[in-house]
């Protein structure tokens, strides 16, 4: 795709099925910046059909930035429950608080003063700045570099760091620079729905006279991807502790992995440690308190980007002891009716319905 003819035919090809193409999704319905950036947030490594309630809930419960602002960070992470990768909602929320109060509540449309915010990336910064303000900066995601992979023939491994620049500048030499905004949704559109991962529907693409990797029948052979280190598992022993018909609840540091949620005391299962003398000192170590285990709830796994968890969960019984906390920043005895008022992550939420059922 060398030549500039070849350029303005991928272009025009590639906005053209967009616009006849797409699916409708609701942030596609608007040209309101905070919605727009709200959505590209939520769609950073989440799909669009796990996105879609939650976007809805998130403008019914903060529909413009200054209700996000003034918000609190419970608030928040509550109704991002279940959606993962927490620190994208609290970087959202301080970013809106820097926008109203440094920029009269008016989202930058510049990228120096867009970037400075918490959370907006490269990716962030292109797709947001590109759709809501027509800018043109090319945007990069997994579906994007699996295109340009086939496109040009392109062998840097896809999920390899050191590869980004070189599809970001494969990128930004074919943006169609006066409809960023279609151009950008159309190429990520395009590895969605016809240039897939698995059996790509080459038949159907608008590009494929383009394509390099169809033209030479490598399309299967791309992209290159390099074998990833198998994720690390870790065992982990929980304790609901009861105490005159409440529950202990802690709540995580506010940055951080699902930093300001709220969990149940425990931790880590040393070796050869069995789950329930680790419940007893996980307890005694973050919260100072003696406990006795009753019961045991249940057992539940949970995959996490970089790990994976194994937890142990027993019922308590309260012993001795006055809560001092050792890791978690705040702590609340509940009744399990209250439960629901409290974000937690999605591990707990494995196991909460059983306990509510238990009483
Ligand atoms: S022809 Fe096939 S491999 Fe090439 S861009 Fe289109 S869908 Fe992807």
């Amino acid at each position: 795709m060398s030549n500039i003819q070849n350029m303005k035919i991928l272009q025009v090809n590639l906005v053209n099925w967009y616009l006849k193409s797409h699916r409708k999704l609701p942030w596609r319905a608007t040209a309101d910046p905070y919605h727009i950036w709200v959505s590209e947030v939520m769609l950073q490594q989440t799909q669009v059909n796990t996105v879609i309630p939650y976007y809805r809930t998130f403008l019914k419960e903060f529909p413009n930035l200054k209700h996000l602002a003034r918000a609190n960070q419970q608030q928040v992470l509550k109704v991002w429950e279940g959606l993962g990768y927490y620190a994208r909602a609290r970087n959202l929320h301080r970013a809106a608080q820097i926008v109203l109060e440094k920029h009269g509540g008016s989202i930058p449309s510049n990228l120096v003063d867009f970037k400075k915010l918490p959370g907006v990336g490269d990716y962030i910064a292109a797709a947001v700045l590109s759709i809501a303000f027509d800018r043109p900066f090319a945007v990069v995601d997994g579906n994007v570099k699996r295109v340009l992979a086939r496109l040009f023939l392109e062998s840097a491994p896809v999920n390899q760091s050191s590869s980004h620049r070189i599809y970001k500048d494969k990128a930004e030499k074919i943006l169609d620079r006066n409809d960023p905004a279609a151009f950008n949704q159309a190429v990520m559109e395009l590895g969605a729905l016809i240039c897939t991962p698995r059996n790509p529907a080459c038949g159907s693409c608008p590009v494929q006279s383009l394509c390099r990797a169809y033209q030479s029948g490598k399309v299967s052979a791309y992209p290159k991807r390099i074998k990833k280190q198998p994720v690390p598992q870790y065992h982990i022993a929980v304790g609901i502790v009861y105490k005159n018909g409440r529950v202990l609840i802690t709540r995580r540091k506010p940055e951080g992995l699902l930093g300001g949620l709220w969990e149940f005391p425990g931790g880590k299962v040393d070796k050869k440690e069995a789950p329930q003398t680790a419940c007893i000192r996980e307890i005694k170590e973050e919260v100072n308190l003696k406990v006795g285990i009753d019961d045991y709830l249940t057992q539940v796994r949970h995959a996490y980007t970089h790990f994976k968890i194994v937890m142990d969960i027993y019922c308590c019984r309260y012993v001795s002891g006055r809560v001092k906390l050792r890791g978690p920043v705040d702590y609340c005895w509940i009744t399990l009716e209250e439960i629901d008022r409290y974000p937690f992550p999605k591990a707990n939420h494995k196991f909460i319905p059983l306990l509510k059922q238990k009483g």
